[in-house]
């Protein structure tokens, strides 16, 4: 039997010309970018939640983190390494990551990022 793949939505590419954190990574739409590293950038919210609120982002573009750790889990690893590096250099290193995955979860951009939220007092939840 032969089976055949359906064409997924969770487009997994170098960039997708339709998406705000791809043209941000390349540098079509200017944004406040506070770290970089080969794999990913970090830049600010725009409308932060934090003193410090930053979103890291892998270069490629996958729909969420949970595809990006399927396809590329040093990917990942690297998003997690850049927002640590982030959160001490602009707090003390202690912060909050968030992974939105999927609408109900609150995602509302469909490029995988994590939320970096420190300089704070952090309310539990
Ligand atoms: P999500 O809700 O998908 O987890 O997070 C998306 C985040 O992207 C939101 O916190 C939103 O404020 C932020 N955001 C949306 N558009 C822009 C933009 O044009 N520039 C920046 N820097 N952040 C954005
Ligand atoms: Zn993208």
């Amino acid at each position: 039997m032969v089976r055949t793949t359906e064409t997924s939505t969770d487009q997994t590419e170098e960039m997708n010309a339709d998406c705000l954190f791809c043209k941000i990574v390349a540098g079509e739409i200017r944004t406040e970018m506070v770290a970089e590293s080969d794999t990913a950038v970090a830049f600010r919210d725009i409308n932060p939640k934090a003193p410090v609120h930053v979103l890291v982002v892998p270069r490629s573009h996958h729909a969420d983190v949970s595809a990006l750790a399927g396809a590329d889990p040093q990917a990942l690893a690297d998003v997690i390494g850049l927002a640590d590096q982030v959160a001490s250099d602009l707090a003390d290193g202690q912060y909050r990551l968030i992974c939105n995955v999927g609408p109900k979860a609150g995602q509302t951009i469909f490029h995988a990022h994590a939320h970096v939220l420190a300089g704070t007092q952090l309310s539990g939840f």
